[in-house]
């Protein structure tokens, strides 16, 4: 092997490594972690730190979420690769691409088109088909796909939207970070039966916030 590739092998082994010692012990969801490329979703000057266990900036002011936090979140969904996804904060696309490998279809909303149009670049120039990443306002779910079999928000609500509640199946599960803004916030897990919601409190976490309405190039 040449350094380079030695190196590459030994970020990629730190990575996976960090991802298990914070919880990540589900095996597909670690197979599509070390599949998906991290590094394809950052830009400029923070590419570098692109297999570090830590959140990261993107565009609009946002960030890519903490690998291992994508990890459990993933996890806490359940998937066994029927499902109908829908989530709620696209961003840089990383979630969703991991999310494609564990699902049958995934729609992604993010209320800036300019993540949007940046992810879909990624998802076709990665061949991730059963992907549909549209601009609009996530907290109004998406009524025209709905219902989905799971619900994913990466974005911090006060509560749980109404109107992702509704359009969650029975026997569908959510995960959303729920708590104020700056606040630490709770993950939580909804599972949905015949006769209502359960709520699960799964760890301390922290978003940027769901905001209303489309962002200024939305
Ligand atoms: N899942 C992303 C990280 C998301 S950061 C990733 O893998 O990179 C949170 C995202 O939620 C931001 O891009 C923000 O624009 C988006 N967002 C916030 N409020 C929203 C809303 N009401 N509807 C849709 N997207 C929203």
């Amino acid at each position: 092997m040449t350094d380079t590739q030695d190196h590459i092998a030994e970020r990629k082994m730190q990575f996976l490594f960090a991802l298990r010692s914070r919880g990540v012990t589900d095996a597909t969801v670690l197979t599509a972690m070390e599949k998906i490329d991290r590094g394809l979703f950052i830009k400029g000057t923070f590419a570098d730190r692109a297999y570090e266990d830590m959140p990261l900036p993107i565009a609009f002011g946002q960030t890519i979420s903490q690998p291992s936090v994508v990890g459990l979140m993933t996890q806490a969904l359940r998937l066994t690769g029927r499902e109908k996804v829908l989530e709620v904060g696209t961003g840089s696309g990383y979630q969703a691409a991991i999310l494609s490998q564990l699902s049958r279809r995934v729609y992604t909303v993010d209320r800036h088109r300019g993540l949007v149009g940046e992810a879909m670049r990624i998802f076709r120039d990665l061949d991730l088909t059963n992907i549909t990443a549209l601009c609009a306002d996530g907290s109004f779910g998406l009524p025209d796909q709905a219902p989905f079999d799971r619900i994913i928000v990466t974005a911090a609500a006060e509560d749980p939207p109404g109107p992702l509640l509704n359009q969650l199946k029975v026997g569908g599960i959510m995960i959303v970070p729920v708590g104020q803004s700056d606040a630490v916030q709770s993950l939580i897990r909804v599972a949905r039966s015949e006769t209502g919601f359960d709520y699960d409190e799964l760890l301390p976490v922290r978003f940027v916030p769901l905001v209303e309405g489309l962002g200024r190039d939305g």
